[in-house]
C-alpha cells in the first residue's frame, strides 16, 4: 500500500501549477540550472503525511448528515428509486440478468449441510503458501468445551451431515479422537484434512489406524509428485515421508478399491500461476505415484492457496 500511495502523493505535490507550465513553455531551463526532479522536489514540497481521520471527524460535526445511517424505509425508497432510473434505460434486473447470461438462476441460500471446523494452528510443518500461517510455533487451539459445543450443534443439527476438520495438523488436538468419533456415532460423515508427515511424527502411530477404524475421508495435500518441488514448497525430507504415509494409508486400504476408504490428494501451485486442469493432473499424479511408489488414490484437487503474510516466503 505504502509504495502505491507515495509515488502517487509525491507526483502530484510536484505538478507543476499553471505559471510554472507558461515558463517552461516559453523557456527551457538554462543549462547551468537543473530541471526540479520530481523527487528532490516533492521533498521540499510535500506536507508531512498525516491522518485524515481528524479532518473527516470535524466535517461530519459540522453536518450532522455526514456519516447518518439512511432508516430501512429510507433504503428501500432509495432502491426503488434505482430500479425505476435503470428500468427507464433498460437495464434488466441483476437476477435475470445473470440468468441470460449463464442460463442458470442466481444461488440461493439453502440448509447448511457442511460443518467445516479449524481445530487449531499448531502444525508440524510452515509450508511457504499455508494461508492460516501454521507452525510448530503457533499454539492456538479449540477448547474441549468448544468441541462439546460442535457436537452438540452436529446433534441438533439433522440436516448437516459431514464435519470437515482441518487446522493446522488437526491430529495433534488432544480432543481430534473424541471429536471424531463423536461425530461418526451421530452418523455423520468426517473429512480429515490430513498433511501426511504428522502420520509418522512420534506419538502419533494411532492416527492412521483409527482414521481407518472410523472409516474417515481423507483429503490429504501433496502439492506434486516431484520430491524436488514438494520439498521446496513443504520443507526437506516432506515428499518423502508424504510418500510413506501413503503408503501407510493404502495398506490399510485408503485409496483402494472396493474397501470404501476414501483418499483424496490436493495440489496447491508451488509459484505464482494457476493450476492446470484437475482431470489431466489427476492422471499425471496417478501414473506417476503408482509406478514409481505404488501409491493409489481417489481423487485428486487442484486448489490455489496462499499464504497472505509477506514474510512467509521460504528462503531458497
Ligand atoms: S499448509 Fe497444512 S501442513 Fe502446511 S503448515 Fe499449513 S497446516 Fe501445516
Amino acid at each position: 500500500m505504502l509504495a502505491l500511495v507515495l509515488p502517487t502523493a509525491a507526483a502530484l505535490a510536484w505538478a507543476p501549477g499553471p505559471a510554472l507550465l507558461r515558463s517552461n513553455a516559453r523557456t527551457p531551463w538554462p543549462s547551468v540550472c537543473r530541471a526540479p526532479t520530481p523527487h528532490a522536489d516533492a521533498e521540499r514540497q510535500a506536507p508531512r503525511a498525516t491522518s485524515l481521520i481528524p479532518e473527516v471527524l470535524k466535517e461530519m460535526e459540522a453536518d450532522p448528515q455526514v456519516g447518518v445511517r439512511p432508516t430501512a424505509r429510507e433504503r428501500m425508497e432509495e432502491r426503488r428509486r434505482r430500479r425505476r432510473a435503470l428500468n427507464a434505460i433498460g437495464v434488466p434486473k441483476f437476477a435475470r440478468f445473470v440468468e441470460q447470461q449463464t442460463g442458470e438462476a442466481l444461488l440461493r441460500k439453502r440448509s447448511i449441510t457442511i460443518l467445516q471446523v479449524n481445530v487449531g494452528l499448531f502444525c508440524n510443518m510452515a509450508c511457504t503458501h499455508c494461508h492460516v500461517e501454521s507452525s510448530p510455533r503457533r499454539k492456538e487451539a479449540l477448547s474441549a468445551e468448544h468441541v462439546d459445543h460442535i457436537l452438540a450443534l452436529l446433534a441438533a443439527s439433522p440436516e448437516c451431515r459431514t464435519l470437515d476438520i482441518t487446522g493446522g495438523a488437526p491430529e495433534f488436538h488432544p480432543d481430534f479422537r473424541r471429536l471424531v468419533s463423536g461425530a461418526r456415532a451421530l452418523g455423520v460423515e468426517v473429512i480429515d484434512r490430513c498433511n501426511l508427515t504428522v502420520l509418522l511424527e512420534p506419538g502419533m502411530e494411532w492416527a492412521a489406524p483409527f482414521l481407518a477404524a472410523e472409516r474417515v475421508r481423507v483429503v490429504a495435500s501433496l502439492p506434486c509428485y516431484s520430491a524436488e518441488n514438494v520439498d521446496k514448497q513443504r520443507g526437506n525430507q516432506v515428499f518423502d515421508r508424504s510418500i510413506r504415509a501413503l503408503q501407510k494409508l493404502n495398506a490399510l486400504g485408503f485409496g483402494r478399491e472396493a474397501s470404501g476408504l476414501q483418499l483424496d490428494l490436493v495440489y496447491n501451485p508451488g509459484g505464482a500461476f494457476l493450476p492446470p486442469s484437475q482431470s489431466m493432473l489427476r492422471d499425471a499424479y496417478a501414473r506417476e505415484l503408482d509406478s514409481h511408489f505404488g501409491v493409489t488414490f481417489n481423487e485428486l484437487f487442484t486448489v490455489r492457496c496462499n499464504s497472505l503474510c509477506p514474510w512467509a516466503a521460504r528462503s531458497p
